[in-house]
């Protein structure tokens, strides 16, 4: 397990889940940074910090090292540890957005972070909306739109599409569609960083890259909508029963 010293560094230079000063002691603030974590990243909040706390906590790291190596081409080792290149980036990085450069990816940081596209290996076929070319674009969907997919934020934080929306998702949504042949509502699609935090979504949730939609339709046995979503080709996780979902079904896509 990292130390309590990279705890504290990561927890700081994250969203400033710890406040207070990186000295390798666990007391209370560094207590309470676990907690706001385990309670950002929807995890069993009990200010321990086990082995599910540190595996969030390296993958938010993580996604911002990418995040930054793609935008800015600093070559971080994408190993989840805040350190001083990590920072020195966050702080490029901040200055080139007009922003102040303090090198912790708050809110604000991350709003513009969460912009730039990772680029995954393999696939990625058809991911442009114009539906010119290859099988599996937008052409070969019949029952959504893009626009279904909007962040609810109504323009107020973002233009509506903060990342590109994953043909993936959609496919399997068709799929849901088909089967059930019941009209589908996309409670919530795409999210910018603000929206997500008003949705009580996790900060690095798949809603912000547009890999995750919830949606709802009458009827609908949630469980059994699930496991059918499990066998469908991209399926990475889905959930139900959140208190702030309603109705809902979660699902996203790899
Ligand atoms: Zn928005
Ligand atoms: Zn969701």
């Amino acid at each position: 397990m990292l130390s309590v010293t990279q705890r504290q560094l990561n927890l700081k230079h994250y969203y400033l889940f710890y406040i207070g000063d990186i000295d390798g002691i666990e007391k209370a603030q560094t207590k309470q940074a676990y907690e706001r974590f385990q309670k950002d990243q929807k995890l069993g909040v009990d200010g321990i910090y086990g082995p599910e706390t540190e595996a969030a906590l390296l993958q938010c790291i993580k996604d911002v090292q990418e995040q930054l190596n793609t935008y800015g081409g600093y070559k971080l080792n994408v190993d989840g540890l805040v350190g001083e290149a990590t920072i020195d980036a966050i702080k490029k990085f901040q200055t080139d957005k007009g922003l102040k450069a303090d090198g912790i990816a708050g809110i604000d940081t991350m709003a513009e972070l969460n912009k730039v596209l990772v680029p995954k290996s393999g696939g990625g076929q058809g991911s442009s909306d114009k539906g010119s070319s290859g099988k599996g674009g937008w052409e070969s969907i019949e029952y959504f739109k893009k626009e279904e997919f909007k962040c609810d934020c109504n323009g107020k934080y973002c233009n509506g599409y903060p990342a590109e929306l994953s043909l993936k998702l959609v496919h399997i949504l068709e799929q849901v569609r088909k089967k059930y042949g019941k009209p589908i509502t996309i409670t919530s699609g795409m999210r910018c960083t603000r929206q997500n935090q008003i949705d009580g979504g996790i900060s690095n949730s798949k809603h912000l890259y547009g890999k995750a939609a919830d949606f709802w339709f009458s009827g609908m046995d949630k469980q059994a909508v699930i496991a059918y979503c499990k066998t469908l080709p991209g399926y990475n996780y889905a959930y139900t029963n959140n208190s702030n979902m309603l109705y809902a079904v979660h699902i996203d896509v790899v």
